[in-house]
């Protein structure tokens, strides 16, 4: 292979584990300058790009090279200015990354189309939001359970709908989810959903083009119309007309109707009595902020759907820190799992916290369990080994006890490194603090931990987690 398409497949291995964003950023200037024994040898712009680069991707560029080129031992760095501008013969079209994410823009469908065609129609929806992935909780099973009535039977009791409540808090996810579990029940019904924004500007679209056919005869053939976020109808006269209109149609041919909105019915400002009060005759409910547990529930789930594993203690504390949204919360979990991603570290307490103040501005967090990683640097060895059993989750005599269980082992040997690195104390003294041990048992755990950190992605994790812990 030459160095041109093995840069590629190493690139594009990486591009799922880093992103594609970080992809075209970092590497628009890198090509492979050489191959040598198991050596690759990348050339890159600049001693920024070189250091950035090299903290951050080292590992990941080795496993990425390694599943192509299994014999490759080592991945090393080299800058080169002339780079930039030179059109070498190595360099790759980045325009390979890009491609993906930019599909040529499609004509917009007229309704006709959006009506008729399945593919269309599946268009309008996003598979996350199946109602199977909605957990209720004990706040929202009501909503929840009308929604699965309505899929199982559009157009009965519960008709129209409507669902109000605070941004972020499943209001769409259900909405949606009612809509693909009614095509799945009933496959040939015609769904539509959209948000009252767009059934704005459909509307004055339409008055634009002087379309004389009216809305309630363009959406005669919907069995369900579902729309969000319907408080933005307010003041807009000529739209709430239209949808007075085609909500009676389809009412009166007892289709089914679902509506969400920020508020409930009687308070939505700028709206018709008569639509209000069309609103309020079907099902309202309000979806609320789900409780700890659900809360802990959603977020073990987006853990399970991105493959991540993150401590308990972790997970509880954002969920106990954000109250306002669940989506607020599935941000700071999102962004928890980016940042660790790439500075290859476990998120612990002490960073979702940072995390959070930086997404609120600073306010003050609830004081959940955080102060005993929330150590100044440490001053005795004692202070280390705290650390690491809160964070391995073991009692403390078992890092300085005889113990030759391998879960303690490692531990161990972490620890010991970090006392050496924090308070640079000499191996006889580390050895007296773990039950009298040989200086050279100390001397030999550094050299592994050292080793291993190369080796053992879950150990370099383990170890920058716990640095960021002690403050090293
Ligand atoms: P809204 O429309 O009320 O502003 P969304 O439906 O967009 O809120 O929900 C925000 C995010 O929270 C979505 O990613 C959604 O999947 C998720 N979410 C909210 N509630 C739940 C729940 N009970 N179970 C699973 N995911 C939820
Ligand atoms: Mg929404």
């Amino acid at each position: 292979m030459d160095k041109k398409a093995l840069w590629e497949s190493i690139l594009l291995g990486l591009a799922p584990v880093i992103g594609k964003a970080h992809i075209l950023s970092f590497f628009k200037d890198s090509v492979i300058l050489e191959v040598e024994n198991g050596k690759i040898t990348i050339g890159v712009a600049s001693e920024i790009a070189l250091s950035y680069i090299k903290s951050r991707y080292d590992i990941k560029i080795l496993d990425a090279a390694r599943e192509i080129m299994p014999e490759t031992r080592e991945v090393v760095f080299e800058v080169k200015g002339s780079l930039v501008e030179e059109k070498s013969p190595s360099r790759i079209d980045m325009r390979i990354f890009s491609q993906a994410d930019h599909k040529p823009a499609r004509k917009v469908p007229n309704r006709q189309e959006i009506l008729m065609e399945d593919g269309m129609r599946s268009k309008m929806f996003n598979p996350k939001y199946d109602l199977k992935k909605f957990i209720p909780g004990n706040e929202n099973k009501l909503a929840h359970a009308a929604c699965m009535a309505v899929a199982a039977k559009p157009g009965g009791i519960y008709n129209p709908l409507y669902l109000y409540g605070a941004c972020g808090l499943g209001k769409t996810h259900l909405l949606q989810g009612t809509g693909m579990e009614i095509l799945n029940n009933h496959p040939g019904k015609n769904v539509v959903y959209m948000t009252s924004e767009r059934f704005i500007n459909e509307v004055v679209a339409a008055i634009g083009s002087k379309h004389t056919k009216s809305f309630k005869d363009r959406y005669r053939k919907v069995d369900c119309l579902i729309v969000d976020d319907i408080q933005f109808f307010g003041n807009k006269f000529t739209s709430q007309q239209e949808f007075f209109h085609t909500f009676n149609e389809i009412y009166d041919a007892g289709k089914q109707i679902i509506i969400s909105s920020d508020r409930p019915p009687s308070e939505l400002d700028g709206l018709e009595k008569r639509l209000t009060s069309r609103f309020a005759m079907g099902m309202v409910i309000e979806v609320q902020l789900p409780d700890f547990e659900t809360r802990m529930a959603i977020l073990n789930e987006r853990c399970r759907e991105q493959e991540v594993m993150i401590d308990r203690d972790v997970l509880e504390f954002i969920a106990f820190n954000v109250s306002s949204s669940v989506r607020e919360m599935e941000g700071v979990l999102m962004r928890a799992i980016g940042e660790s991603q790439l500075t290859q570290t476990n998120p612990t307490v002490r960073s979702i916290g940072d995390t959070i103040r930086k997404i609120n501005g600073g306010i003050e967090l609830k004081n959940y369990n955080i102060d005993i990683v929330r150590k100044a640097s440490p001053r005795t060895p004692d202070d280390v080994i705290d650390v690491v059993a809160y964070y391995y989750k073991l009692p403390k005599s078992d890092l300085i006890n005889e113990g030759r269980k391998k879960e303690v082992m490692i531990p161990r040997q972490i620890c010991m490194y970090l006392i050496r690195q924090a308070l640079s104390h000499s191996y006889e003294t580390i050895g007296e603090r773990f039950g009298g041990r040989n200086h050279t048992t100390v001397l030999h755990a550094c050299n592994k931990v050292e080793s291993e950190m190369h080796e053992n992605t879950r150990v370099l994790r383990d170890i920058n987690a716990l640095k960021k812990e002690l403050g090293l």
